[in-house]
């Protein structure tokens, strides 16, 4: 079957499409905020160190516990607004110190790594967009130009220093990741020092200071396995929220075939036909990247069929 990059039109994301318009014009509008906040059909849920509560249904279904604003814990937390769906349901995320007590045992914390392979899109895009903001207000307490505090402003999307005024915005970091292919249509995949044994995906690395995104992709092969690599064609992107990526998806070819993996951050790199993967993990010798993952879609892509791994 044909696997060129050229069929790479589908985005692929890491929370699909949930249909949740972000309304950011409402952000500064005070009184909408609260009337939004205060309407009987608003769902509210809390999250706290990258985790929310999940709870599994009768039907088999995980959701995100959602809660009406009257019931929302608004003390000591911090509200972000995370926009409205098709049938407009306003949906707004209290950050917390910690996750609410339940009185019942069938709510459990989740992260996004785990709630991503169980929750609809819906819910997955709320999450994410909510530890994202969460991560970024989290590391952000201080104004980066003069070094007072700052606090969170814009219905959690802005956070403005009280000394100078400055208004520091939501921290996305590029990263390109990419499934390098060889003349014979073999993909390089290789191994981080610090991954699990057997654990093998594509090469990946952040976007460095006044480079393209196609120019750090050259570079980062060059610099992780010593192969240079000519055409490189985007395929998709995913939010990366761990703290703040944004991974870039790549196809590349190679141009050149000897692979010199640097040591370092990658430990082993290798060429596979797709019957070398596939008889390498029936074995049980390579390990594919998470399910989730846009470094398991590229491989998919290329591989022909789904990879057999688990979520994480
Ligand atoms: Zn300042």
């Amino acid at each position: 079957m044909s696997t060129t990059p050229d069929n790479a039109v589908q985005p692929i994301t890491l929370t699909g499409t949930g249909g949740i318009d972000r309304g950011a014009h409402h952000r500064l509008d005070e009184a909408w905020l609260g009337a939004a906040w205060s309407h009987p059909s608003t769902r509210v849920f809390v999250v706290s160190g990258g985790q929310a509560l999940v709870e599994e249904r009768a039907d088999g279904r995980t959701e995100l516990v959602l809660m009406p604003s009257f019931d929302a814990p608004l003390t000591e937390a911090h509200r972000y607004f995370l926009g409205s769906d098709a049938e407009g349901v306003r949906y707004f995320a209290l950050q917390k110190d910690a996750l609410p007590g339940r009185m019942d045992d069938a709510a459990r914390p989740a992260g996004l790594r785990e709630a991503a392979a169980l929750l609809s899109e819906r819910d997955n895009e709320l999450l994410v967009h909510a530890v994202a903001l969460e991560n970024w207000q989290r590391l952000h307490r201080f104004c980066s130009r003069c070094g007072a505090r700052t606090v969170i402003a814009a219905a959690g999307h802005v956070r403005r220093c009280q000394a100078c005024g400055a208004e520091h915005y939501p921290r996305t970091d590029p990263a390109v990741i990419m499934l390098v292919l060889d003349e014979d249509d073999r993909a390089l995949l290789g191994r981080q020092v610090h991954w699990p044994k057997g654990r093998f995906s594509t090469l990946a690395g952040f976007v460095e200071p006044g480079e393209s995104i196609e120019q750090a992709v050259v570079r980062e092969v060059a610099e992780e396995a010593g192969i240079a690599v000519g055409q490189v064609e985007y395929v998709a992107s995913q939010p990366w929220p761990f703290p703040s990526s944004l991974m870039l998806g790549f196809v590349a070819r190679a141009t050149s075939f000897e692979v010199r993996a640097d040591g370092e951050e990658i430990e082993e790199a290798r060429w596979f036909s797709r019957d070398d993967l596939r008889a390498a993990m029936e074995s049980g010798e390579v390990l594919p990247p998470s399910s989730v993952s846009i470094a398991s879609r590229l491989i998919e892509q290329w591989y022909g069929k789904p990879l057999v791994t688990a979520p994480w």
